[in-house]
């Protein structure tokens, strides 16, 4: 479905829509950041799914609300509410979909202003989520009721979810819902997340992941007579000297043809979360010394992010090696090796319509080209591709990357209504046919 005639006309209606909501688009980014949906725990998810299904409705939205039962972390007292708001269009046509979470990482130290407070300074939005992501939630809300309100007679549907935990997995949020057949080729077709990857970038996937637990033994003694035991800390550091020595300039030499962002993330890269070995750090009122033990357990939890050039089983091969290597270099040395995480590398073609379409509306909208990105960490697009099949998805919105989880997070107003106006001209693109212009 093409659009021909008075192409103009079509776009500065949209762009006069969208430009006319400017301060309900603050206010809605506003009320999204007041509510606190923190995870963990998991705050106020039904709150949130409430306030923008009372909102949906209202613009005409079908809206149902989806608990994930049964997914790691849901409870009474922690629901994890998802909404799924669809709006059909007057004739058959294909559906775009809009996918935002919902939850925020914790707020962190360093803040100058209210972290859930919303304030608006200077063009920018405050607060935690501001940037990941509800001013995409915002945006893509904007651009549909403005889309929606200027060509109601659009062909196909639009949809619009507010999905939960993301930020820890996305479990309970988009891996749910597409295990139930909300992203089904059949009734999904394009599907845009607007995560924070900046408004003139398009995001076509993400890196793999593997985590991993890595346990040495050893044995307990007396402190002053370590002779007599066998100090798992110690064993662990000849792991860490290998992994320095050998890994780590490994993977500094391993390179992907993947555009990923920043350029430091355009190879193999790990990091070393934890370490934890001996007696467990003490209470904090607790005012006296440690006992005189030698550890007999030393724990490191390894986050390894990997490319499309790899597989998992190289990246645990790798791991396997290199134990294997200081077992048989050193005495007594054993340990073992817990796979926790693993996420494939995920990234849609070029010329995937959805990404021909947005790449064509950034190039209107803020007259210049797209540029094609692939995100360092991983995002909800590994459920959207691996349980739903649906290639045909990116990630695009107004955030600006670098701000994600930081303090005093914010969204520019007008970064939100740039994009918004780009994700208002894709629905224009795929669900106006000719004989739909008004
Ligand atoms: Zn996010």
């Amino acid at each position: 479905m093409r659009r021909s005639l008075s192409v103009m006309d079509m776009d500065t209606k949209l762009f006069r829509a969208i430009e006319a909501r400017e301060a309900d688009l603050i206010a809605l980014t506003q009320d999204l950041i007041r509510i606190p949906t923190l995870n963990p725990p998991g705050r106020h998810y039904g709150d949130i799914c409430d306030f923008l299904a009372a909102r949906l409705k209202d613009k005409g939205f079908e809206v149902v609300l989806v608990r994930a039962h049964g997914a790691p972390a849901d409870s009474d007292k922690y629901p994890r509410w998802n909404l799924v708001a669809r709006r059909e269009g007057s004739g058959p046509g294909e559906c775009v979909h809009f996918n935002s979470h919902h939850d925020v990482v914790a707020v962190g130290h360093g803040w100058t202003v209210d972290p859930f407070g919303g304030e608006l300074k200077d063009g920018r939005v405050y607060g935690r989520g501001a940037c990941d992501m509800k001013g995409g939630l915002a945006a893509s809300v904007i651009a549909a009721e403005a889309f929606v309100d200027t060509f109601p007679d659009f062909a196909g549907a639009i949809e619009i979810s507010a999905t939960a935990d993301e930020e820890t997995g996305g479990y309970g949020g988009v891996a749910f819902l597409a295990e139930q057949g909300y992203f089904a080729p059949e009734r999904v077709q394009h599907v845009i997340i607007p995560e924070p990857l900046n408004k003139d970038r398009i995001c076509l996937g993400h890196r793999g992941v593997w985590w991993a637990e890595i346990e040495t033994h050893g044995r307990i003694a007396h402190g002053s007579m370590p002779f007599l035991g066998d100090c798992a800390v110690r064993h662990m550091g000849a792991v860490l000297r290998e992994m320095e020595t050998h890994l780590f300039p490994l993977l500094a030499s391993k390179h992907t043809a993947m555009p990923v962002v920043p350029d430091g993330a355009r190879q193999s890269t790990m990091n070393i979360n934890s370490i934890h070995g001996g007696e467990p750090v003490q209470e904090a009122d607790f005012t006296g010394f440690p006992a005189a033990c030698v550890p007999d357990r030393c724990k490191i939890t390894i986050d390894r992010r990997y490319l499309i050039e790899e597989s998992a089983d190289e990246v645990k091969g790798e791991i396997v090696a290199l134990l294997e290597k200081v077992k048989a270099e050193r005495p007594n040395f054993s340990y073992e090796l817990k796979e926790l995480w693993t996420v494939s590398p995920t990234m849609t073609d070029r010329d995937a319509p959805v990404v021909t379409t947005v790449a064509a509306a950034i190039e209107k909208v803020l007259a210049r080209q797209a540029d094609y990105v692939v995100s360092p960490g991983t995002y909800d697009q590994k459920h959207i591709d691996r349980i739903g099949k649906l290639k045909n998805c990116i990630a695009y919105g107004p955030g600006i990357l670098d701000l994600a989880h930081q303090p005093d997070e914010w969204v520019g107003v007008q970064d939100m209504i740039d994009s918004a106006k780009v994700m208002a001209l894709t629905l224009a693109e795929l669900l106006l046919s000719p004989g739909n212009q008004a």
